[in-house]
Order: structure tokens, then C-alpha cells, then sequence
């Protein structure tokens, strides 16, 4: 299968790394749109967020679990943060490997555009 996240998760392609372990990955995005912008991905392939189900849920909550420890790693305080999950072409699905963007440093208007 062809999918670039899935080549930065075994290392096949370079990343700036921020954590990692056997589950996921979380890698400075490539385009930054704040300050701080990281992208966590399981490491294993799930497409997008119509493909989570009970069986593989289990990464996900692991991914919002290691959030805080990710957030706070970064530097960002308790100004906050976003964490943006893009599923499917009409909201920008770039990569077809699930991903969180966490963006911080800067403020966030909010209705989404
Ligand atoms: P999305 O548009 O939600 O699918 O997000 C995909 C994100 O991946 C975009 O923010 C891109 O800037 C980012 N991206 C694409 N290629 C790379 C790469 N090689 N390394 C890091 N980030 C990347
Ligand atoms: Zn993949």
C-alpha cells in the first residue's frame, strides 16, 4: 500500500519526531499553521475517522490519552490548544491515514472556516 504515514511510521520516510512508541507516532507537520503544529498518527493503517470502530478504537483513545503528556512536552501551556481531525475531502483530507493535528502557540477563531 502506498501511504505516506504509514512510510513516516516505520521510518521509510524522515520525520522530526516529538514522541513516539509501539502505537504511535508524532511528527512536526511538514506546513505548519501555528507555532506549534504536530501531527499524532497511529502507527497502524486506519484511513480516516469513518474507519474507527470497537476494534481499533483502542489506538485512539491511546492517542487523546498521551495528549497532555505530548502538549505539555511542546511547551504549550494552558492558553490551550486545537486538536483538528480532518475526515474525508469536503474537510481537507490531505493524507488518508488518520491523523491529529494539535496546534498551539497562536489564537483560534472559532466557527471553523
Ligand atoms: P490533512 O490535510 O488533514 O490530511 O493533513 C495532512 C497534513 O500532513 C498537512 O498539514 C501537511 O502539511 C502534512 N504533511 C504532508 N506531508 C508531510 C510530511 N512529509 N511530513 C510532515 N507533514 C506532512
Ligand atoms: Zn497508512
Amino acid at each position: 500500500m502506498d501511504c505516506l504515514f504509514c512510510a513516516i511510521a516505520n521510518g521509510d520516510i524522515p520525520s522530526q519526531k516529538v514522541y513516539e512508541d509501539d502505537k504511535i507516532l508524532a511528527f512536526k507537520d511538514i506546513d505548519p499553521q501555528a507555532p506549534v503544529h504536530v501531527l499524532i498518527i497511529p502507527k497502524q493503517h486506519i484511513k480516516w475517522a469513518f474507519d474507527i470502530t470497537q476494534k481499533n478504537s483502542g489506538v485512539v483513545a491511546y492517542i487523546f490519552e498521551k495528549i497532555p503528556e505530548i502538549a505539555k512536552d511542546l511547551g504549550v501551556d494552558e492558553k490551550g490548544f486545537r486538536i483538528v481531525n480532518n475526515c474525508g475531502d469536503a474537510a481537507g483530507q490531505s493524507v488518508k491515514h488518520l491523523h491529529f493535528h494539535l496546534l498551539a502557540g497562536r489564537e483560534f477563531s472559532w466557527p471553523a472556516g
